[in-house]
């Protein structure tokens, strides 16, 4: 069995939301807290410190800290010089009201310089300073593996050692790949990549420029003989090129292919983390997902899921030399 990480923006990894300084008030006397809000949200909402993501008030025991603002530059600063530096570049109402409680009552605090966007980026952060998180499930769902049931794992996993099976141990260099549709009920093509024959006959390509003659071959068919049930043209009449298909290669391509599978409009890819670098080819070293992320560009205007699965025991291994 293959271990899975969906390959996301690098805004999903734990630590990348980064934090900011701010000035708190702390506060023991729970009565004064109606009026001191009541002056804050009008003086200075969050809102207007771009500060939406946060709580105003962190509340522990009998203790209270209410955020006022951010700190500008605190870089060069000791933390008093930042405390009275921030005061005075407020505005006269605001300063008048931080000079009423005595400097005790104000510290810096760390928090969350934006929303948290993962569950674990939420309990990195919510120690802090209480924030507020909104979950996105389909995310969440890619980083737990839920996103698929158990039959459509064990199809994954299949359809993944189908697709290193096709390698021959004598050429290495070779990539393969599997195109298939139906969450993988449905192999549509089965490719190697052939180029000693041509240079650009990378089994994406191939495999590409295959489901294309399929598809026309069955409309070709289905437009001589509208009623024909017969063979596999009628699994192929409303497919428009590899729209809800899925690929699976034996090994992240190269940008060409990776850039193929955006116009093609493929669904998901799977491909196999290779570790020994004998078993690298050179369609691989661009890292379009690994590292350019292309499948997310933005820029483009169709993006597709990437999975990464490697074998258990490398992933093992990784995760020692990394610990
Ligand atoms: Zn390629």
């Amino acid at each position: 069995m293959f271990q899975s990480e969906v390959i996301l923006s690098d805004i999903y990894k734990d630590d990348a939301i980064s934090t900011v300084k701010v000035l708190v008030l702390q506060l023991s006397d729970k009565a004064k807290m109606t009026n001191i809000m009541k002056f804050l949200t009008t003086k200075l909402p969050m809102t207007q410190i771009s500060m939406n993501h946060l709580k105003r008030i962190n509340s522990k025991h009998d203790n209270f800290q209410i955020l006022i603002s951010p700190i500008k530059d605190s870089s060069c600063y000791k933390n008093v010089d930042i405390i009275q530096k921030t005061i005075n570049e407020m505005n006269e109402d605001l300063r008048e009201f931080l000079l009423g409680f005595d400097s005790d009552n104000l510290c810096l605090r760390e928090v969350a310089a934006s929303s948290p966007l993962t569950r674990n980026q939420f309990e990195r952060l919510s120690p802090l300073w209480p924030v507020n998180f909104f979950e996105n499930k389909y995310i969440a769902k890619c980083l737990d593996g839920s996103i698929f049931s158990p039959d459509h794992w064990k199809r994954i996993h299949e359809l993944m050692i189908e697709t290193l099976n096709m390698l021959n141990n004598d050429s290495p260099s070779c990539m393969s790949s599997i195109i298939v549709k139906d969450n993988g009920k449905r192999i549509v093509t089965k490719t190697i990549s052939r180029t000693n024959q041509h240079p650009l006959h990378h089994a994406v390509i191939v495999a590409i420029s295959n489901v294309a003659e399929i598809h026309k071959q069955a409309k070709e068919q289905l437009l001589k003989d509208p009623d024909s049930f017969q063979g596999d043209n009628h699994y192929y009449k409303d497919d428009y090129l590899c729209t809800n298909y899925d690929c699976f290669l034996s090994q992240e391509p190269c940008i060409m292919c990776a850039m193929a599978l955006v116009h093609s409009r493929i669904r998901r890819v799977f491909f196999f983390e290779s570790t020994t670098i004998s078993t690298i080819t050179n369609e691989c070293y661009d890292q379009p997902y690994t590292v350019q992320k292309l499948h997310i560009n933005s820029n483009l205007n169709h993006r597709y899921e990437v999975w990464k699965l490697s074998k258990q025991e490398n992933y093992a291994n990784k995760k020692q030399r990394t610990s």
